[in-house]
C-alpha cells in the first residue's frame, strides 16, 4: 500500500546516513523525486551510490545549521549524528544541528506550507522510570551530562516543532525512534549492533559495557521506514509524537550471545565500564502507532540480525569504509 500521491518532490536531510539512505531508496521506489541533503559528517556517498544515477534523485552537500532555499512538497528532517561516539565527538555542533537545523527546516516548511517530519528519538525519555515508555511520559533526562547534547537537542527540536504547529499551523509529524539497526550502519560508529557484529566477524572480543543487564528494543530498518512513510501519509490531525520501534526487549548480554550464535564466532565476552547516563531499560509502547498508522514491526531480531550480518560480512570482505 502506498500512502503517497505520485511524484512529490521530497527533501530528506541526513539522506546519506543509515536511515536516510533507506528512506531515499523507498521514496524513489514509490515514484517520488528525492532531494537528498547531507554534510557527510557520518553519512557516506557509498550509502547513496546506487541512487546517484537515478533521474529522480539529486544530492546536495549542505549543513542544516545554515539556511536552505529550495522548492519541495515534503520534508523529512533526519540530519543529526545518532551514535553516542559521533554525537559526543563535537557536542556543541550536535546541539546546533538539532536546534538550528530544526529552525531552518521549519522555516523552510513554513514558507512552502508543506508537511515536515522530525526524526526524534527514544532518548527524549532519558533513563526512563516508566516502562514500557508511552508518548505521554515526559522522561528522565540529565540536562548537563555527556548525552545531553543529543537528548536535549532532540527535546528542543520537538518543542520547536510543536510551537511552529501551534503558532504557524504547520503540519508536523514527530516520530520517536527506538534503536534501529540494519545494513548501512557505519561499521565504526560505536552502536551496539554494529560493534558486536563487526567484533564477532573479526573474531575479536565482544565489548559489553557494564554487566550487560541494561535492555534495548531493536527495530529492523525496513520496518521503521514503513512507519515513517505511514506517518507522513496521515492527515494534519496526526502530529505525533509517536513511538516507532520494536517492543521486543533484550538485554545487551542476550544480544551478544545471539550475535555469537548467528555468526558462529569464537569471540569471548569482554566487560568494560558502563558509560555515564547509559539508560538501564528501553521498550516502546507502540499502541498509538498501531491505532493511528496500522503499523507494527514484522521482522524479528534473529531475522534482522541475519540480514545485517550478511551486509557486514560483505563489507569487511571488501575492506570498505574503514571496515578493515
Ligand atoms: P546517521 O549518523 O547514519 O545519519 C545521520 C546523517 O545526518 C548522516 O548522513 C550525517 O552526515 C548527517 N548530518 C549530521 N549532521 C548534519 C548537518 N549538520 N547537516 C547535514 N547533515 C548532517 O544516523 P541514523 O541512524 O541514520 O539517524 C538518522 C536520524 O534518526 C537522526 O536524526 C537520529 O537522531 C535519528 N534516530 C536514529 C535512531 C537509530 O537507532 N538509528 C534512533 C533514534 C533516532
Ligand atoms: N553497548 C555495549 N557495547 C558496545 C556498544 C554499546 O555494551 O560495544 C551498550 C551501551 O552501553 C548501551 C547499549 O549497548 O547500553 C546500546 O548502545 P548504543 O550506543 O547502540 O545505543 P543507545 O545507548 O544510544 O541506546
Amino acid at each position: 500500500m502506498k500512502n503517497y500521491e505520485p511524484t512529490k518532490r521530497v527533501l530528506v536531510t541526513g539522506g546519506a546516513g543509515f536511515l536516510g539512505s533507506h528512506l531515499c531508496e523507498r521514496l524513489i521506489s514509490d515514484g517520488h523525486e528525492v532531494v537528498c541533503l547531507d554534510n557527510l559528517f557520518t553519512g557516506t556517498k557509498r550509502n547513496i551510490a546506487p541512487l546517484r544515477e537515478h533521474p529522480r534523485f539529486e544530492f546536495i552537500r549542505h549543513d542544516v545549521t545554515f539556511p536552505l532555499y529550495i522548492e519541495v512538497d515534503e520534508i523529512y528532517n533526519l540530519a543529526c549524528p545518532a551514535s553516542p561516539v559521533h554525537y559526543q565527538h563535537d557536542p556543541v555542533q550536535t546541539t546546533k544541528t538539532s536546534v538550528h537545523g530544526a529552525i531552518n527546516m521549519l522555516g523552510l516548511a513554513k514558507r512552502l506550507k508543506c508537511k515536515i517530519f522530525q526524526a526524534s528519538t527514544s532518548e527524549v525519555y532519558g533513563d526512563p522510570t516508566v516502562h514500557p515508555q508511552p508518548e505521554s511520559y515526559w522522561g528522565n533526562v540529565n540536562p548537563i551530562g555527556i548525552r545531553s547534547c543529543y537528548d536535549e537537542g532532540k527535546r528542543c527540536a520537538e518543542t520547536l516543532f510543536f510551537d511552529y504547529h501551534r503558532q504557524h499551523r504547520l503540519d508536523i509529524k514527530v516520530a520517536r525512534i527506538f534503536n534501529t539497526y540494519g545494513p548501512r550502519m557505519h561499521p565504526n560508529d560505536g552502536r551496539v549492533v554494529s560493534n558486536f557484529i563487526v567484533q564477532a566477524l573479526r573474531g575479536e572480543p565482544i565489548t559489553i559495557y557494564g554487566e550487560g543487564q541494561q535492555t534495548r528494543s531493536f527495530c529492523y530498518v525496513d520496518d521503521l521506514i514503513e512507519g515513517f512513510v505511514r506517518l507522513m501519509g496521515t492527515d494534519a490531525t496526526c502530529t505525533g509524537p509517536i513511538n516507532l520501534g520494536n517492543p521486543g526487549e533484550f538485554t545487551i548480554r542476550q544480544l551478544a550471545e545471539l550475535v555469537i550464535e548467528l555468526t558462529g564466532a569464537a569471540s569471548r565476552l569482554e566487560f568494560r565500564p558502563l558509560p555515564a547516563d547509559d539508560p538501564m531499560q528501553r521498550k516502546p509502547d507502540i499502541t498509538l502507532a498501531r491505532e493511528r498508522l496500522g503499523w507494527a514491526p514484522s521482522i524479528a531480531l534473529r531475522e534482522g540480525l541475519t540480514r545485517t550480518i550478511a551486509y557486514f560480512d560483505d563489507l569487511l570482505a571488501r575492506g570498505v569504509g574503514g571496515a578493515t
